[in-house]
C-alpha cells in the first residue's frame, strides 16, 4: 500500500472548478473561450492536441512565449477577413474552420520557433 501525503491533491482554499460555473446558455464563443482557458491553466495548447511550451506565457497579459511571435503563424487574407493560421508541417493544423485559427496572444506549443532566428551578433 502506498502512502499518500494528506492534503496532497486537495485543491487550493478558494480553487473552484471551471465545469463548476458554466452556466448552460454561454453562446458558442463563450464555451470556446472557456475551453480555451481549460486547456491553457492544463498546459494543453489552445488547440487542444500540443503541449505548451515551457517558456510559454500562462496568461493573457504578461511575459511568455507566444504564437503571435512564432515564425509558423501566417495570417491570409480571402475577401476582407484575416485568416491566422498554423502553417507548421504544410499546414496540417490548418483548418477551414474557425478553431483552427491562431490567436495571437496564445501561449506558444512545443514546435514553438521565433520569427526571426537569434543571432549571436
Ligand atoms: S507552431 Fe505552435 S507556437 Fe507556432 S504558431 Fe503553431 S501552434 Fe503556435
Amino acid at each position: 500500500m502506498v502512502d499518500i501525503e494528506p492534503g496532497l491533491f486537495d485543491p487550493p482554499p478558494g480553487w473552484t472548478p471551471l465545469e463548476a460555473v458554466v452556466p448552460d446558455d454561454l453562446s458558442r464563443g463563450e464555451k470556446r473561450q472557456r475551453l480555451v482557458q481549460r486547456r491553457i491553466r492544463d498546459g494543453i495548447h489552445p488547440l487542444g492536441y500540443i503541449g505548451l511550451h515551457k517558456e510559454a506565457a500562462r496568461e493573457r497579459e504578461g511575459d511568455g512565449l507566444r504564437c503571435g511571435t512564432c515564425r509558423h503563424r501566417q495570417v491570409s487574407q480571402y475577401h476582407n477577413r484575416s485568416y491566422p493560421k498554423c502553417w507548421i508541417n504544410d499546414g496540417a493544423r490548418a483548418t477551414h474552420g474557425e478553431s483552427s485559427d491562431i490567436r495571437a496572444w496564445w501561449p506558444a506549443c512545443t514546435d514553438y520557433q521565433p520569427t526571426e532566428e537569434k543571432t549571436n551578433a
